[in-house]
């Protein structure tokens, strides 16, 4: 009955919209009297640039982009709108890494968040606190982790789990969920916050942690924008290794590779395993067709990749990324657990490519891809990305109907991540949601379409591979999701899903924020 009644006024409130948008078009022209008139840009170039993201497959061009001089700015803007006769949708951008148009704000107000981090007058929005049992960094929300990394090393700590890529916002990814090789050990980045300082859809500026306004603290964890605009998060640091020893380990089964997998990440293995687990799979066409050298391969290593594809008949080979962090003054034992480790896995004898890396480079290393990419022109292309979360007890069907059955006879562009974590690591109480197995995968198609042929026959592939576990039965949930219809969000959040409509209620009553998720009747 709430349910049905929040859902009543939201209509209501849609038609009011409309009409007001009709009849007076664009912003409320009381908006620019405001004291962050000056900082409100509506210029052709500011809404271009805030009108698409990473994945360059939805656009929609706000009204204006507030460049916020601090987070007060934010406040006045958000608390305008919801007491506006009129609202309009207001999104926070990070750094427009989203791949699905969820940082659009269609007739309404971009938050720049980095400008936060150049206008705030000088003032540090990074301070790293070194002393005490458990240490930790402030970072503010439109920081990158690749600054957060380097002022936590400055103290010679690291945050516990950095994302693949560095250069995502702290605000960002913890709308997500922020996942990694170091998430089977420490879980994703929203479980390793302490609190967060948070503008709701009221534009009140709360404090929340664990403790205090709990309630707020776990629902912008994951929180996909909807509920806050997080402008602070204290996030956990544990002391930095010097170096890595970075393995590939190459699989012909896939049972081998997942077994193996599990093994790494499970307890048994925690301490004297590897501190970074992910994997990849790689398509025979691929390795004969692709780079004949990547950032870790030389082309004699993807020759003898190729040969054993082609020595078993193989249209997949997978690998192992681990990862294994040390300090100079430990040289021969991390050699030594190495060869141990390795004597436990089942990799396909002699496969084993392995370097030695400064642990900057390793966990910076998308860096280097992202240069290589731009200088070939294809990092701003289209990306139709699909990121699933599959059930470990499905993920040998998944592989089975997927990667050797629906892209049997294809070659996309793109990398495919496929490694598992701990469900005991995640915080149910958080917005995020996750398969129920207590070990599940991450499996994240990254395709890059270089023709318009390409972003066709990609979304398509990709219906088809949700259409597979919808038909054969697998829960698999998105991750970085985006649902065209309620009924998506609805399926999507499963039992959460009320729960969710409750705190969209209460702390963004007038659903201004984050609209480009189309979880809530749209202003589009
Ligand atoms: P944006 O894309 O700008 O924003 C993402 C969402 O969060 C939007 O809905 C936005 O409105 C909201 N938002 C942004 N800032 C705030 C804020 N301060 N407060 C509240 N809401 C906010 N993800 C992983 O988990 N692991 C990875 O290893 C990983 N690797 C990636 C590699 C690349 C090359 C790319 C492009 C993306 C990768 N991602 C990864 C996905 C990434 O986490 C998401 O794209 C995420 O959106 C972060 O990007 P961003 O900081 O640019 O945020």
């Amino acid at each position: 009955c709430f349910v049905g009644l929040f859902f009543l006024c939201l209509v209501a409130g849609e038609l009011l919209r409309s009409s007001m948008a009709s009849a007076g078009g664009g912003l409320p022209h009381d908006l620019f009297s405001l004291g962050i008139a000056s900082r409100i840009c509506t210029d052709r170039n500011s809404t271009a640039r805030a009108s698409t993201d990473f994945g360059h497959m939805f656009e929609a061009t706000p009204e204006a982009v507030l460049l916020p001089a601090t987070p007060a700015d934010i406040a006045d803007l958000i608390r305008f709108s919801a007491s506006s006769p009129a609202p309009f949708p207001v999104a926070a951008l990070g750094k427009g890494h989203s791949g699905r148009g969820q940082t659009l704000a269609p007739g309404g107000v971009v938050v720049d968040m980095r400008a936060l981090g150049r206008r705030c007058g000088g003032a540090a929005r990074v301070n790293v606190s070194a002393a005490g049992a458990q240490p930790y960094i402030d970072a503010g929300g439109e920081q990158l982790w690749a600054d957060v990394l380097r002022a936590a090393l400055e103290h010679g700590l690291a945050p516990r789990v950095c994302t693949d890529y560095l250069h995502l916002t702290v605000g960002g990814t913890l709308s997500n969920a922020g996942i990694g090789g170091q998430a089977f050990r420490h879980g994703p980045q929203i479980t390793n916050v302490q609190e967060l300082d948070v503008i709701t859809g009221t534009g009140e500026m709360v404090t929340c942690s664990r403790a205090n306004n709990s309630e707020l603290f776990f629902a912008v964890l994951g929180g996909l924008g909807q509920f806050g605009v997080i402008t602070r998060a204290r996030i956990w640091l544990e002391p930095a290794p010097k170096r890595v020893r970075w393995v590939r380990l190459a699989y012909s089964s896939v049972a081998t590779f997942t077994k193996d997998q599990e093994l790494l990440i499970s307890d048994r293995a925690s301490e004297s395993g590897f501190d970074y687990v992910e994997g990849q799979v790689v398509f025979k066409r691929t390795l004969f067709e692709g780079p004949k050298s990547t950032q870790f391969f030389s082309s004699a290593d993807v020759t003898k990749l190729a040969g054993l594809a082609s020595q078993y008949g193989l249209s997949t080979v997978y690998f192992i990324e681990g990862g294994m962090y040390y300090n100079e003054d430990a040289t021969t034992l991390v050699d030594q657990k190495m060869e141990a480790l390795l004597r436990q896995l089942s990799f396909e004898p002699g496969f084993v490519f392995a370097k030695d890396v400064a642990y900057v480079q390793f966990l910076d290393r998308v860096c280097e891809e992202e240069r290589v990419l731009r200088s070939a022109g294809v990092w701003d292309v289209p990306h139709p990305w699909l990121n699933l979360f599959i059930p470990r007890s499905r993920i040998l069907d998944f592989d089975a109907g997927v990667f050797k059955g629906i892209f049997r006879d294809a070659n996309p562009a793109g990398l495919i991540l496929m490694y598992p974590m701990n469900k005991d690591r995640w915080d149910d109480r958080m917005t995020t949601v996750t398969p129920n197995d207590d070990v599940f995968y991450n499996v994240a198609l990254l395709w890059s379409a270089l023709s318009v042929n390409d972003v066709e026959q990609l979304h398509r592939d990709n219906k088809a591979v949700i259409a597979f576990c919808e038909k054969t039965g697998i829960e698999y949930k998105q991750y970085l999701p985006r649902h065209a219809s309620q009924d998506g969000w609805l399926q999507h959040f499963g039992v959460k899903w009320s729960k969710i409509i409750e705190l969209k209620a209460k702390y963004d009553p007038q659903t201004i924020l984050s609209p480009g998720q189309r979880m809530f009747p749209s202003f589009a």
